[in-house]
């Protein structure tokens, strides 16, 4: 006699195991295999900028998926230096209007960076990069789903800045949010397939 397997919550979903939510930007440098984001463990979800909007519906629709149904343990909001959107954004560039818009919640930031740095437009980049992993985990936060479970100790929220430089070796810094401050990591050690 054959049993009808039991259907359990959230069987609707296949079988896979994510322990960890990130988003990063589109660039073709960032080498996720690299950042220590062992493969097939992690959800990834990629923007131009790396920039979140609080009131995106495929944001939303993620988070829904990743903490409600996948109970992700981890969401990780990584931007990185020499990004092409941040670049556009601190020089306004004409060229690109759809990339300027995308980025327009980044202005106000930028036009104060912009007073601290005076023209030193490198500078600008680099702070700009830093603000919005800032302003990605304050949009996190602006999600119930997410602060509920940060609140119960279930969800850790980390932000990265990768240096696509050196992303072969998968340098990166993490930020301390109680200084806002921005520690390079130790050497990632590369994960093998077994
Ligand atoms: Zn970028």
């Amino acid at each position: 006699m054959t049993r009808q397997p039991k259907l359990a919550e959230g069987a609707s979903f296949p079988p896979h195991e994510p322990d960890k939510l990130y988003f990063g930007c589109i660039d073709a440098r960032v080498r996720i295999g690299k950042l220590n984001l062992k493969e097939g463990t992690t959800l990834i979800d990629r923007k131009i900028g790396g920039l979140l909007y609080p009131n995106d519906p495929e944001l939303e629709a993620t988070l829904e998926f990743a903490v409600k149904v996948k109970k992700v343990k981890e969401i990780i909001v990584s931007g990185h230096l020499d990004c092409g959107a941040v670049g556009a954004c601190v020089e306004c560039n004409p060229q690109v209007p759809k990339v300027l818009a995308y980025m327009s919640p980044m202005n106000a930031a930028r036009d104060k960076l912009a007073q601290e740095h005076g023209t030193d437009r490198d500078a600008q980049k680099r702070a700009l990069e830093k603000e919005i992993v800032k302003a990605n985990l304050a949009t996190l936060r602006s999600f119930e789903i997410v602060r509920e479970a940060e609140k119960r100790g279930d969800l850790k929220l980390t932000g990265w800045l990768i240096d696509v430089q050196n992303a072969e070796r998968g340098d990166k810094s993490v930020l301390n949010e109680a200084t806002g401050e921005f520690v390079p990591a130790p050497p990632v050690k590369q994960w093998r397939r077994a």
